[in-house]
Order: structure tokens, then C-alpha cells, then sequence
């Protein structure tokens, strides 16, 4: 099964992403993590990444597929994978398609989650991640027990770079600008099924179940 997770920056998709991965046994493949992994180990690709995701702006296509190519590659995406923040461009979509049939695989799905931008702001710029497990809070929604204080293993918590304000809002731009043409791009191929992610995330996960179950 493969899954794609369409959606604006702060719709909740690495939320959503953790639970399917785990009930449907999908290898969740995230695209912002492995760039935060390469940036934070400061490899050459991450050297390349870094100026543009600390600008909210796109890391160039060819940096992006060469990712995701070789993750869905490796012998344990067969029993099918989930990507979250990939494709971001129509030209990443057209690679993926390309790219598929070489691995034997399909798009089962895309799941599109649908935030008002407000909240979206709000939860963004609100939201703090810790710098030894990465485990994510939100000062009001999800507050740590000790103020920037990590609740699992007592690291320190710390705001991205592209969570100020002045970024998220040109994330947001971005994402209008250059993935959102993908909603048409899916619908066409009859792969989408929009999601209410206005909800708590509990009911966003029921309604994920049921367009899975389907499948
Ligand atoms: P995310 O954690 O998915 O919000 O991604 C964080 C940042 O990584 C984005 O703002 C981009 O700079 C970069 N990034 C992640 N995925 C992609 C992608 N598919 N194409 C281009 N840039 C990406």
C-alpha cells in the first residue's frame, strides 16, 4: 500500500502520519525529517537544504526525488510506505509516477488534510520540539509539565527556525503557490479524499480508518 499525505504545513500530517504508519505496518517517509537529520549532521545535502528550509522556501526538485527515491528502494518499503511532505510540486509527482512502476508499486491513496489558515498560524508558530528526541509539543494545546522542559526524556525544548511567524506565513505562500496545483493533479487521477483536519486528532484518525478500510 502506498499512501501519500497532502496538506499545508501545520495540518497535522506528522500526527496522522505516526498512527497510520503504525496500524496499517506503512514505513513512514518523511521528507522535512530526513533534511532536519541531513542539516543537523551537516552532510553536503543538508549544507544545500538549509538555506531554503530556514527561508520557508521549497529545497530544489533534484535534491527532493533523489531522497525518495532511494528510501522507496530499500527492501523494507515492499510492504508499501507512507510519505508525508513529498510530492510538493507537480514536477515531484510526475517524478513519483515515474519512478513507481520501477519498484513495483502504486498510489493507493491521497489523503488531503484541510486546516483554516488561522489555525494553522496559531498551531505553527505555537509549536515547540525537543532537541534530544524530537518529540513535539504545542505551548497551548500540548503544553510540556516544565516550561521548555522535554516530559519523555528531559530535553531541552526549542522553536524551528521556520516556526516564527514570519516564516510560517511564507511556508504558507509556498504551499498555495506550489502544492496546492497537486489537489487538482490527484483529483484528475480519482487518488484524493479530503479530510476535515479542523477536528481533534482522534476524529481526524476515525476518518482516515474509514477511507483506508475501503481500499
Ligand atoms: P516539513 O517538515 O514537511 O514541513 O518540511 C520542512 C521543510 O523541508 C520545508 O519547508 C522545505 O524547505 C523542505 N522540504 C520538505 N519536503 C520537501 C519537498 N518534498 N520538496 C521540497 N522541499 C521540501
Amino acid at each position: 500500500m502506498l499512501i501519500i499525505l497532502l496538506g499545508p504545513p501545520g495540518a497535522g500530517k506528522g500526527t496522522q502520519a505516526e498512527e497510520i504508519a503504525q496500524k496499517y505496518n506503512l514505513v513512514y517517509i518523511s521528507t522535512g525529517d530526513i533534511l532536519r537529520k541531513a542539516v543537523k549532521e551537516e552532510t553536503s545535502m543538508g549544507r544545500n537544504a538549509r538555506e531554503y528550509m530556514d527561508q520557508g522556501q521549497l529545497v530544489p526538485d533534484n535534491l527532493v526525488v533523489e531522497i525518495v527515491r532511494d528510501r522507496l528502494m530499500k527492501p523494507d518499503c515492499a510492504n508499501g510506505a507512507l510519505l508525508d511532505g513529498f510530492p510538493r510540486t507537480v514536477d515531484q509527482a510526475v517524478f513519483l509516477d515515474q519512478v513507481l512502476p520501477d519498484i513495483g508499486a502504486k498510489i493507493d491513496r491521497v489523503l488531503l488534510i484541510e486546516v483554516e489558515e488561522n489555525e494553522l498560524i496559531e498551531r505553527l508558530t505555537g509549536r515547540r520540539v525537543c532537541s534530544n528526541c524530537g518529540a513535539n509539543y504545542h505551548i497551548k494545546y500540548k503544553p510540556p509539565q516544565v516550561r521548555n522542559v522535554c516530559d519523555q526524556c528531559g530535553g531541552d525544548l526549542y522553536q524551528r527556525e521556520d516556526d516564527s511567524l514570519a516564516t510560517v506565513k511564507e511556508r504558507l505562500e509556498v504551499y498555495k503557490k506550489q502544492t496546492e496545483p497537486l489537489i487538482k493533479f490527484y483529483q484528475g487521477k480519482g487518488l484524493l479524499s479530503s479530510i476535515d483536519g479542523n477536528q481533534n486528532i482522534e476524529d481526524v484518525f476515525g476518518q482516515v480508518r474509514n477511507i483506508l478500510e475501503d481500499l
